[in-house]
């Protein structure tokens, strides 16, 4: 497949100054943190709290409380009453229960993964005679005083602005075009371009820049190790001998992974020459990341850190910093990227793969080159000047101007006798004296053309395609005849055109010139007599290359990996975040050493880095377009995933590794053992194909074992946890040693069967911001439970057989049962859900509002053409159809925390959740789908939402985890246009409410119909699309998926949601905190081994306002450093003394409460003196988002002033 594109001027660091940061040595606000103080919550009595945000002057006052406290009263009257009727209930169901009992267990299964406790394996003693049925002591539903965020008042006037006006906005664009595809001619999708002579002079040249370049994909056909080998190594070697020839040759550069690969292997003398092409300009190095990463499904988190791995690399070893963007091969394109790469003091970008239609209206208008703005942006900070490749491809055939027969005859690697034709079956023919006129013309002819689509005089024309550049005499063919070309061009005035080999730096230095605009400030002041360069806001998506041809089964395709990239993401966050406070408190502690020591600290802190960086380098890799986006071949695809559960591997290791300092008694004397494995994290991935194993906490009567809690998140978190153990009777503790109610269920291994020997214990964490906390499970004698802190799950049924249960639990008929069949209720103090007699989702209830739902699983065919759908493109056949339940029947389970409803379909294993938290996992109903449609052919399953939300044909997407963009559903486009990407999360809205689904993992989504939403679960099809990849999708796995549902009804109705006021829109504060907390879960690590004496808790970080989000605290790295002497080693990448600290401030909108959040908000102030007091140094600097250039020079104790919607890096330093 054709894949390929573009930007340059020397950013200053003057730029910097331009963000929109504001340093002031305010006072930090403290009286915010008074509503941290309220809490606690109660076993029993106050009802919700009826804080509304934006009421910032509200103090929780005496007077209310004492009137909480009446209604109190009356509350727990009533949940006295609900006592009772569960006591009743019980006393009835228990009888039948015990009769259906299975068979009894007393041994702990071999499970490959049960972990000791302190003591050997446990085999839970269980006496025969044991009755559970008492258990109803307090089986009631536990009720807590609900804390909700404070918010300053002024915080929600950015979500209710509008920012100034744009030239172009797509969602405009999109209302406009007619999307009528006719044919163009020569230019298929364009029209036949005409132009005058006379706008050329002496003067006034036509300035040609012809840019070398091969794209790289690191893994698609081949993986990143088998490109490398066959391809990549040989391109680098023969770009340094054929650069180095003549001077006048350029070459471009954009994948770090293939270019660092192949440094590792050069010696130091191809080191400096490659320096000094660099140097000369001959060798540009864009964009710089460790990949061209996908734009739909990555998450900015990942986009971000893929950057910052590449331009580290880079400062490192090559002293450069890339200003030009370049993504030719992303199947759609993110505004997120252009705000991403502003960030970091990048000027241009170069795209390529715009909706056919699109690409045309622009070249129309001649907007190809444009200043892409963000659409929050509401001063226009974030312009970054944007070229668009205007035609088909990026290939050589589609890039010298609108006629690809012309073109290719351009592509000299396809001189007759070299293997590869033209499709158009016209060769090229190389250049001699005698046919140099004629072939120059015609170039110039096709150059002159496509100069039409341009507002300057200016012309790029890439020279790539694919793994180019691989054979010597293919460097040969271009560069000479190329060069012969050019020198008939220039030595001819009269054809006043000027054509050279070039970068993008030179293609971007001579627009500048002639427009006089710097295009990144986005002060175009406009080509001679013509307009500046237009501005333009929103997306690109959904791509179509060709006639209906939408790349919206990307999105979706193999779904294990995209939902695996994300679990990486999240332990690689949490890895980071550990790893460098870790550092931080040994230099604090003054046992890190200095410059080349080999202090203890010193050692640990080298040997983490080492698994951490190859984490980092597998994350990255995988964000490339061919990767999380799923349309590598099989093999690769494999390889991907090892890479990926690798690193998961890696991630724990650094994680308990770090807790297990953190946590030690003497930090100064610790004696590390880098390899030693103190704690198993709650869930371990062992193969590439399988979905994660719990991890079991193995108990033996007598057993204390210390459970270690992980909060990674900047925020408090009241949050309940679940931990696997061997036995159901437990006492749980929290850090201070109190006992903790607890709620026990049994794990099911098949809707029938519970396992005998694994037990979910679930209960309330408290955690500090990013913190660690000490939880003790104690096994009992089953006589010494105590049943007013422990609660069995009430397990009941409808439609089945009664399954077979360990004997602690009761298990009875869903009430109602045989005709009329009611529906089944789950029910929390905060939510109120219930379903068919099938399982499935019938109605939520929350905050008084009850919202009718309709959860179906609905399934595509494809469509009956010769292309029809594959890994890229999706081309169904017609409206979804509903898949008929195949329900095996529906378990329930309910107690006083946790309550689910458990249904296995013929394709799914549907599981939702409600828990009763005071956190905000108490305010959405989980779902939790296991995906199976490996029987199936050219399936593809999704799973929908209906409702009676006026939503109209508009509906919200996220773009990268980043920023929310509106939909319109259009009737003159195919269903398969109306897909978009859902990287964490959809909704549909009207006046009153609203309705999110919350993501896990990147997915496709539609709102196909006022009032509904819908989710790409799985896709499975029989053939290839003809893109390139040259397979079906025929690997499918069991693939769990986690969403939570989320509604929110408006606190003041709006008048209107939809229309101009809407075009931009923002999650609540509760969104945000709840996709926070399905994307940085809290992690539980079970100890291995007896841990001996252990501090109980961990914590030296305050918290961020609820408005900012700790993005990433990575340590960066230092170039390799060789310890001589006796004990002689290299380490490859030690640990630099420098972390890079990135805040996000999010946007939110204030037309929501904020229930479970305990969190303020102030106006974006944060003083990192007060969020790490006991870490780093005084001084602190402002750097460009991937640390490239250096910021504003501070004090930890200055009060940042953070804007809405930015990120910001700091440099923190150790020593
Ligand atoms: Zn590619």
């Amino acid at each position: 497949m054709g894949r390929v594109a573009f930007a340059s001027h020397h950013p200053s660091a003057t730029y910097i100054f331009r963000m929109r940061l504001r340093v002031s040595s305010m006072v930090f606000g403290v009286a915010v943190s008074l509503a941290t103080l309220v809490l606690l919550y109660q076993v029993l009595s106050l009802p919700p709290d009826t804080h509304t945000p934006g009421d910032e002057k509200e103090m929780v006052s005496l007077e209310s409380r004492l009137r909480r406290l009446e209604n109190n009263i009356q509350s727990n009257q009533h949940t006295i009453s609900e006592i009772k009727n569960l006591v009743h209930l019980l006393a009835k169901t228990n009888s039948k229960a015990n009769s259906m009992l299975g068979p009894q267990f007393g041994v702990v299964v071999g499970n490959k993964f049960m972990r000791n406790g302190i003591n050997t394996v446990g085999v839970a003693e269980i006496p025969r005679d044991h009755k559970t049925g008492q258990v109803a002591g307090d089986g009631s539903a536990v009720v807590y005083n609900l804390t909700s965020a404070t918010i300053m008042q002024d915080d929600c006037i950015f979500a209710q602005s509008t920012p100034p006006a744009t030239d172009i906005l797509m969602e405009k664009v999109y209302n406009q075009l007619k999307f009528d595809n006719p044919d163009g001619g020569a230019w298929k999708q364009g029209w036949e371009i005409q132009y005058d002579v006379s706008q050329w002079s002496p003067e006034k040249k036509l300035r040609v820049f012809v840019v070398p370049h091969s794209h790289n994909d690191p893994g698609w056909i081949k993986t990143f190790e088998q490109y490398y080998h066959d391809q990549t190594r040989h391109i680098l070697d023969h770009m340094v001998e054929k650069l180095s020839q003549d001077q006048r040759r350029k070459f471009i550069w954009a994948e770090i992974s293939f270019f660092s690969l192949w440094w590792e292997q050069q010696p130091e003398s191809v080191r400096n020459t490659v320096r000094n092409l660099v140097e000369r300009g001959q060798l540009e190095i864009v964009m710089g990341g460790w990949v061209m990463n996908d734009e739909a499904n990555s998450h900015y988190y990942a986009i971000l850190h893929q950057l910052t791995e590449g331009h580290e690399w880079l400062a490192l070893n090559l002293g450069v910093k890339p200003n030009n963007g370049w993504a030719i091969d992303p199947f759609g394109l993110t505004p997120t990227m252009a705000y991403l790469l502003k960030r970091m003091g990048m000027e241009n970008m170069v795209v390529q793969r715009i909706h056919y239609a699109v690409k045309k209206h622009l070249a129309r208008e001649h907007s190809l080159e444009f200043v892409w703005r963000q659409i929050w942006d509401p001063n226009s900070s974030t312009d970054i000047f944007c070229h668009t490749l205007p035609f088909y491809s990026y290939d050589i055939p589609h890039t010298c101007g609108p006629d690809p027969k012309v073109c290719c005859q351009f592509d000299f690697n396809r001189l007759p006798g070299s293997g590869i034709t033209c499709p158009w079956r016209v060769p090229p023919q190389r250049i001699t004296d005698s046919n140099v006129k004629a072939r120059s013309q015609m170039l110039l002819d096709q150059y002159r053309k496509k100069a039409q689509l341009f507002r300057t005089n200016v012309l790029m024309v890439p020279l790539g395609d694919d793994f180019r550049y691989v054979r010597p005499e293919e460097w040969d063919n271009q560069f000479t005849n190329y060069q012969a070309i050019f020198d008939y061009l220039n030595s001819n005035p009269e054809l006043h055109v000027e054509a050279q080999f070039g970068t993008l730096a030179d293609y971007f230095r001579a627009v500048q010139e002639e427009s006089g605009s710097s295009g990144a400030e986005g002060e175009a002041r406009g080509v001679e007599g013509g307009a500046p360069f237009p501005t333009l806001a929103g997306d690109f998506f959904t791509y179509a290359d060709r006639d209906d041809h939408y790349w919206s089964g990307y999105y979706t395709s193999r779904p294990f990996h995209k939902s695996l990239d994300r679990v990486l993401e999240g332990y690689l966050k949490g890895a980071e975040a550990l790893y460098s406070l870790m550092l931080g408190i040994q230099s604090a502690a003054g046992i890190a050493g200095g410059q080349g020591g080999s202090s203890e600290g010193e050692r640990l802190g080298e040997a983490l880095m080492g698994k951490l960086v190859d984490a980092r380098r597998s994350l990255a890799l995988f964000q490339h377009h061919d990767g999380i986006t799923g349309t590598a071949k099989d093999h690769v695809v494999v390889d991907y995933a090892n890479k990926l559960i690798k690193s998961v591997d890696n991630c724990q290791h650094v994680i308990q590794q770090a807790a297990h300092y953190l946590l030690s008694i003497n930090q100064r004397t610790y004696k590390s053992d880098p390899n030693a494995v103190y704690y198993e994290l709650g869930e371990k991935f062992t193969e590439h194909n399988k979905p994660a194993s719990r991890m079991v906490l193995g108990l033996q009567v007598g057993s204390v074992i210390p459970a270690v809690v992980y909060n990674p998140d900047a925020h408090r978190r009241h949050h309940l946890l679940t931990i696997r153990t061997s036995s159901p009777y437990v006492e749980i503790s929290n850090p201070k040693g109190e006992a903790l109610r607890c709620q026990v269920n049994p794990v099911f291994m098949k809707p029938g069967e519970a396992s005998p020997t694994m037990f979910d214990v679930t209960f309330l964490v408290d955690l500090p911001p990013v913190s660690l906390a000490t939880y003790t499970v104690k096994a009992l004698q089953p006589a010494s439970v105590n049943m007013k802190l422990v609660s069995y799950g009430k397990v009941t049924v409808r439609n089945m057989a009664a399954p077979t249960l360990p004997e602690v639990f009761t298990v009875g008929e869903e009430d109602g049962g045989g005709s009329g069949q009611p529906p089944i209720t789950l029910k929390t103090p905060q939510l109120q859900a219930t379903f068919s007699s099938a399982g499935l989702l019938q109605s939520i209830t929350t905050q008084d509002h009850t919202l009718p739902v309709s959860l179906q699983f609905v399934k595509y065919g494809v469509m009956n053409h010769h292309e029809t759908s594959g890994a890229y493109l999706f081309l169904p056949d017609k409206e979804a159809v509903p898949v008929t339940p195949g329900g095996s029947g529906v378990v329930v389970v309910r107690g006083p925390l946790l309550s689910s409803i458990r249904t296995q379909f013929s394709h799914i294993l549907h599981t939702v959740t409600l828990s009763n938290s005071p956190g905000v996992d108490g305010m959405s109903l989980d779902i939790h789908n296991l995906v199976d449609i490996r029987a199936e052919r050219n399936f593809e399953f999704a799973m929908r939402l209906s409702t009676n939300i006026k939503s109209g044909d508009i509906f919200y997407t996220d773009l990268n985890g980043f920023q929310i963009i509106k939909r319109m559903r259009y009737d003159k486009l195919p269903l398969q246009a109306n897909y978009y990407p859902m990287p964490s999360q959809l909704f549909i809205q009207d006046p009153d409410n609203r309705f999110s689904i919350l993501s896990a993992q990147p997915l496709g989504g539609a709102s196909l119909k006022s009032g509904q939403m819908e989710v790409m679960l799985d896709r499975r099809l029989n053939q290839d699309d003809h893109r390139g990849v040259g397979q079906g999708v025929l690997d499918n796995l069991l693939t769990p998926n986690v969403f939570r549902l989320l509604l929110e009804p408006r606190l003041k109705a709006k008048e209107s949601v939809s229309g101009e006021d809407g075009l931009m829109s923002y999650p609540s504060l509760l969104a945000h905190a709840t996709l926070h907390d399905i994307l940085y879960p809290i992690y539980s690590l079970l100890p291995t081994a007896k841990t001996g004496q252990m501090q109980n808790t961990w914590g030296v970080t305050g918290e961020l306002p609820c408005d900012v989000h700790l993005v990433n605290l990575r340590t960066m790295v230092d170039p390799p450093r060789a310890t001589l002497g006796p004990a002689s080693r290299l380490t490859p990448h030690p640990p630099s003394p420098n972390t890079a600290l990135t805040l996000h401030r999010l946007g939110f909108d204030c037309g929501f409460k904020s229930p479970g959040l305990s969190c303020s908000t102030n106006g974006g102030k944060v003083r990192l003196s007060e969020v790490f007091p006991q870490t780093f140094r005084e001084q602190v600097q402002q750097m460009s988002l991937s640390m490239m250039y250096e910021g504003v020079d501070m004090t930890k104790s200055y009060t940042l002033s953070l804007q809405p919607m930015e990120l910001y890096t700091f440099k923190l330093s150790r020593s």
